[in-house]
């Protein structure tokens, strides 16, 4: 082989690795998160048995019985199930054969059933969960057990299909040592001491809850209830510890539960749990049983007092989010992934909303400013719509995205469609959609039935597509014409935004408003005024997520 052959060689393999390479890229710009929704099964409820050891150290026995759906024609159901042991598997009364591998319990069914059909899955397991439930000690050094599910951990307790689209309702029966009290989802229907001295709790959730919110609490809490009598059963489960403060640490759920009530419906389930225990988030919004971090009833003397509470504003923030979240997120739930700002956007927004009610305007504003500050500072650095269909690790979805700008993007419908409409269509889109689940396309729906208008051009900008207007605002009296004119450019990079822009005209003589609606990057106004502008104001009202400037020209 000579040199010449052997360049040409190399070449013709670097090409080739050139195109696989491109190929690759290709594959991965177009890959879109494969996601567990309902697809062949569905679960419509489940029954979940489990006794605790002494310490709550490991699951000595459990049995989840589960009432599936068969939506398409179906041999095989494929259980999302983590490494329990499992000791044996009966579909309706007969013992099945079933394979357990990479987090998946397939239960081989023997005669293929037809779509519609309905049956039970049995699993009998035990053994020490690796996640999902937490079984450690509390804050008192008490032995606990907590589930903490989000976003799909549960299926390392709990044999299910492991998706917010796969709504079921639950019994959980619950048996640990006497001394403890035992939280879960719903109605507390029973608690009967068994001939061993422990004792067993059954609590029914009878609505379709998702599987992320399905959670039970076991502990030696104290239980108190709020100083005043709630819209639903409310009380509290906090470690010994919290005992002093947690009354008055959780006053605002009173209000929250009220306020979300009143603007939205009534609210969704049997009870309200406020726990004190194991979770790695700052507040987990589980169906009727939220729980907080230890940390929540922490003192820090900076902290910003609510005046309406007396308590940090920041906790007067986590508990209103994670109550609204008991309407958004869990009563209606998010279709897929993609979908998430549905939940977090409207409990950011939520949250939002009880702070200018209780702790007013100004509160409001603030809050509003911090969240787009917090959306630039990632918008920065992420160009991802909040529609997001690709990010794989479903963490990096609690991102500014689905909690800041997704309450932006509330914000903008509201004040654009004025409050009468905008929470006309959140009852009507709630409505539709409660206990049950929602896309994006679900909600523009819901409020162009409410107000009249297309609202396909707005969710297209800001919710398929990234990114935020950075405006510059360019003005100039041309004192002889006696004329003011305008030029509203786009600076951003990419596509414009049509939203309409206030501004506010100040004169010796008093304030006009104007309003500029962009049809694309650059756009000119000219109005007649008889005097020169002292002040130009863009957005007043702060109505718009955006950066601006404002420039005198001549
Ligand atoms: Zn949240």
């Amino acid at each position: 082989m000579d040199q010449k052959t052997r360049v040409r060689l190399n070449l013709l393999l670097r090409l080739f690795c050139l195109s696989i390479t491109a190929l690759f890229s290709l594959t991965a710009a177009l890959a879109i998160r494969r996601e567990r929704v309902v697809d062949a099964w569905r679960p419509t409820n489940y029954v979940v048995n489990l006794r605790f050891d002494d310490r709550l150290t490991e699951i000595v026995e459990a049995r989840a019985e589960i009432n599936i759906l068969a939506v398409k024609k179906l041999s095989l159901v494929d259980l999302d199930f983590g490494d329990l042991t499992v000791d044996s598997v009966i579909l309706n009364a007969s013992s099945a054969p079933f394979e357990q591998k990479n987090e998946t319990l397939a239960v081989h069914l023997p005669v293929p059933l037809d779509a519609g059909t309905t049956f039970t899955v049995t699993v009998l397991y035990h053994g020490k969960p690796k996640d999902g439930l937490i079984l450690t000690t509390d804050k008192d050094g008490k032995p606990s057990a907590v589930g903490d599910n989000w976003p799909n951990r549960v299926h390392n307790w709990i044999p299910c299909l492991d998706h917010p689209s796969a709504k079921a309702t639950i019994t959980f029966n619950i048996t640990a040592p006497a001394r403890e009290l035992v939280v879960a989802n719903g109605r507390l229907a029973s608690v009967a001491t068994n001939a061993d001295g422990n004792r067993t709790w059954s609590y029914t959730e009878a609505v379709p809850i998702p599987p992320y919110c399905m959670i039970v609490a076991v502990g030696e809490f104290a239980s108190l209830m709020p100083g005043q009598p709630a819209i639903t059963p409310l009380s509290f489960y906090v470690p010994q510890f919290d005992k002093q403060v947690a009354v008055d640490g959780f006053a605002p759920a009173t209000s929250a539960l009220q306020l979300f009530t009143q603007t939205v419906a009534p609210y969704p389930y049997e009870k309200l749990a406020l726990i004190v225990g194991a979770t790695r988030f700052g507040g987990m919004e589980n169906s009727s049983a939220i729980v907080f971090p230890n940390t929540l009833f922490s003192t820090n003397p900076n902290a910003r007092v609510s005046t309406a509470f007396g308590i940090p504003i920041g906790t007067v923030d986590v508990i209103s989010h994670e109550i609204a979240h008991q309407w958004f997120g869990d009563s209606v739930t998010e279709s897929t992934w993609s979908d998430l700002w549905l939940s977090e956007g409207f409990a950011t927004y939520f949250a939002s909303l009880f702070l200018q009610r209780y702790e007013g305007e100004q509160a409001f504003q603030e809050s509003m400013k911090h969240a787009a500050e917090t959306c630039f500072a990632y918008e920065k650095k992420n160009r991802i719509p909040i529609f997001d269909r690709d990010t794989e690790d479903l963490f990096k979805l609690l991102n500014p995205n689905n909690y800041q700008k997704g309450a932006w993007v509330l914000h903008m419908l509201r004040t654009s469609l004025g409050d009468d409409v905008f929470f006309r269509g959140i009852k009507n889109y709630y409505d539709a959609h409660k206990n049950s689940t929602a896309d994006t396309e679900d909600l523009r729906r819901a409020l162009e039935g409410a107000s009249g208008k297309d609202l396909k051009d707005f969710f297209a900008r800001w919710v398929y597509e990234s990114g935020h207007p950075q405006y510059e605002l360019t003005w100039e009296w041309q004192g002889k014409q006696l004329s003011l004119r305008f030029v509203l450019r786009q600076l951003q990079s990419d596509r414009a935004f049509s939203n309409p822009i206030a501004i506010d005209i100040i004169t010796p003589k008093g304030k006009r408003r104007i309003t500029i609606n962009p049809v694309n990057k650059n756009t000119v106004k000219v109005i007649r005024l008889e005097e020169q502008p002292s002040e130009i104001v863009l957005d007043p009202d702060s109505t718009v997520l955006k950066e601006a400037t404002v420039k005198k020209s001549g």
